[in-house]
């Protein structure tokens, strides 16, 4: 490959030429989906499976070649893993977990079995993995930036400071996952300094939340003294591959596991269980201790092929920082820049600008039409899936960081959950305000095309370049409404299968609507047969190819699929169902299969005809899914 050719501003051009080699599940995509996981490289893939092939690992616990060979590999990846963060092996373990998430948990299961436990304080654009820590605390404060900022200057969290005896656990994310904005790494060495001062006697311990931060940069624990004492992070964010993550303390710190009371496979020298209980931990490495039952071999092997091949496409994640660090700036100013014919602005932009704030490659923002009305997460999602471009959407398991961007306060978050919002529904939209934010991410080999391509799409879909055109005055209205000639029904558009396409009622015909909302809207559904749950078209997006057809002449609900029917499938390219709800029309009900739909439970009718349900799998890909009718309806 050679050496990296940068081309501007640190743009590596040589990354189009290593994307198609090297991703080819990239092709048709355009990713940004980062923040989530990246994808891995070919060769990566090709080296793991030669490897495995040609190596027996065994089980590192005994004296067999395998079993050493695995003990040996494990050892040597974890020194090379703490050397790619600076980290003297000298000062810090390494402890491999399953992810950042497992991680948290080992220091919590620790610090919970503290004689006198221990009191939390966690930063307010915290992952939703650190916010659960405080549920093990005694007690627990969220703090913002500027209360971070009065904390390490003297101001104290909690109201209560009389068990000088409790220790303190701080943790806050380097980098936020729902924006990018970045936090000062400084705060764990400015907090320990603060705790080592007269006036405050309480011992404090710094979990750092790498996990976002390395995916796109580097991370230097050169200096022990200011590290944090605890990090943790997820590899496959940084290399796609393998699923593993690590939590890496400084070994000053390591004592506070000395309380964990659960030990594994693997973590002890001897136990005794009969008639007396005891056991001795291992008493050699920190890591020996905490690493319950048989480590992921096969996993930590693939980690240092990942470490390899990274080294060989993009030398450095000083490099990648500068590559995508150009590409963020290109985004943040292109969804900048986009306007509405009007003026207004089409994003509203969460994140820093990169430009002036340290921060990763992420952009946070919502879309708004020209009017300034927020346009529907669950809308943008399904278009972008349909333009092979993947973004995520929603909450982001960032709970302060979305309330804060939203300025949502706790008793709307409270009653956007009991009116059936919940994290991952399509339901996004609460009181005419988002819940959710839209988040584009960039990577390693993310490329000016991703991000052009991107914001282009915004563009196309969203930017309106006409001022919309109110009615002409003279309609026909009541007289009662002729003053407010701003209100008038256009069309009406039913879904009644919920999740496909709309069935627009033709105008001048009479439609009832009941309690319920407009007749014949959502009737039917389709039923996953495994699991009974609805499908939508988050997961299918065919689902908006199949058009339904209230036809009431003949009775039926006529679909037709409009995509493209391969002609070896067989497939019809419509099919009816009888709008009559006949019993014998419908399967035997099966005990414990329901469906939950905008949060409610139903059981669904299901049709017995094999044809109507084939032809649903058929289209969609499902091998087992049903047509279904509510019960309510
Ligand atoms: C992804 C992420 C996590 C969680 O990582 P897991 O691999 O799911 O455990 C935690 N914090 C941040 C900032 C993240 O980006």
């Amino acid at each position: 490959m050679g050496s990296l050719n940068i081309q501007h501003n640190g743009y590596h051009a040589d990354v189009e030429k290593i994307r198609e080699e090297e991703y080819p599940m990239l092709k048709d995509s355009i990713y940004l989906d980062h923040a989530g996981t990246t994808p891995y490289p070919k060769s990566l893939m090709d080296r793991f499976a030669q490897e495995m092939t040609t190596n027996l690992f065994g089980n590192p616990h005994s004296a067999s070649a395998s079993s050493q060979l695995s003990t040996q590999r494990i050892q040597d990846i974890r020194l090379r893993a703490l050397q790619f963060f600076n980290a003297d092996p000298a000062d810090f373990d390494l402890v491999y977990v399953a992810n950042a998430t497992a991680g948290i948990k080992l220091v919590v299961d620790a610090m919970r079995c503290l004689p006198t436990g221990f009191d939390y304080v966690y930063h307010q654009a915290s992952h939703t993995s650190l916010v659960g820590v405080r549920e093990e605390a005694q007690s627990s404060a969220c703090l913002d930036t500027r209360q971070m900022e009065d904390w390490l200057s003297g101001s104290y969290p909690f109201d209560n400071n009389e068990d000088a005896e409790r220790p303190i656990l701080f943790a806050y994310p380097a980098q936020s996952n729902m924006d990018g904005r970045r936090f000062p790494l400084s705060w764990s060495s400015q907090i320990r300094r603060q705790c080592q001062s007269p006036t405050n006697k309480r011992k404090i311990y710094t979990l750092l939340d790498a996990a976002a931060l390395v995916s796109s940069s580097p991370l230097d624990l050169s200096n022990a003294q200011t590290a944090p004492d605890f990090v943790v992070l997820s590899f496959y964010k940084i290399f796609g591959f393998p699923n593993l993550g690590a939590l890496i303390v400084r070994k000053e710190s390591q004592d506070v596991f000395s309380s964990r009371r659960y030990f594994g496979g693997g973590t002890v020298d001897m136990v005794v269980c009969l008639k007396e209980q005891w056991h001795a931990p291992k008493d050699g490495f920190l890591h020996e201790r905490l690493e319950d039952g048989t480590l992921p071999i096969h996993s930590i092997i693939a980690l240092d092929i990942a470490m390899d091949v990274h080294a060989k496409l993009f030398e450095s994640m000083e490099r990648v920082a500068g590559h995508t660090g150009f590409l963020a700036r290109r985004l943040y100013q292109g969804l900048k820049a986009l306007r509405h014919a009007n003026g207004e602005p089409v994003c509203a932009i969460y994140s820093p600008d990169p430009e002036t704030e340290d921060s990763g490659p992420v952009v946070a923002f919502n879309i708004r039409n020209a009017q300034g009305i927020w346009i529907s997460l669950a809308e943008v999602e399904k278009l972008a899936t349909l333009k092979g471009i993947h973004i995520r959407t929603g909450g982001v398991c960032n709970p302060g960081g979305i309330a804060t961007a939203l300025g949502l306060e706790p008793w709307e978050m409270k009653q956007n959950f009991s009116s059936g919002f919940r994290c991952g529904t399509d339901n996004d939209t609460m009181g005419g305000n988002p819940t959710g934010i839209i988040r584009v991410s960039l990577g390693t080999m993310s490329t000016i095309a991703d991000v052009d391509r991107f914001v282009q799409f915004v563009e196309e879909f969203y930017r309106e370049d006409t001022p919309p055109t109110l009615p002409p005055p003279e309609t026909k209205l009541e007289p009662s409404l002729r003053n407010t000639p701003e209100l008038f029904i256009k069309s009406i558009v039913v879904y009644p299968i919920k999740s496909c396409a709309g069935f627009h009622v033709p105008p001048g015909i009479d439609w009832e609507v009941r309690s319920e909302g407009l007749v014949w809207d959502r009737e039917w559904c389709l039923v996953h047969r495994g699991s009974g749950q609805a499908l939508s078209q988050k997961r299918y997006p065919l689902m908006a190819l199949l058009r339904p057809n209230l036809d009431f002449t003949r009775g039926e609900l006529q679909v037709t699929y409009a995509g493209d029917v391969s002609p070896l499938s067989r497939l019809p390219s419509s099919i009816s169902v009888p709008l009559s709800k006949n019993p014998k029309m419908y399967a035997p009900k099966k005990s414990g299969m329901s469906s939950r739909v905008c949060g409610e439970e139903i059981t669904p009718q299901t049709y017995a005809s094999a044809q109507i349900n084939d032809f649903f799998s058929t289209v969609l890909g499902v091998p087992t899914n049903d047509a279904g009718r509510f019960p309510f309806a």
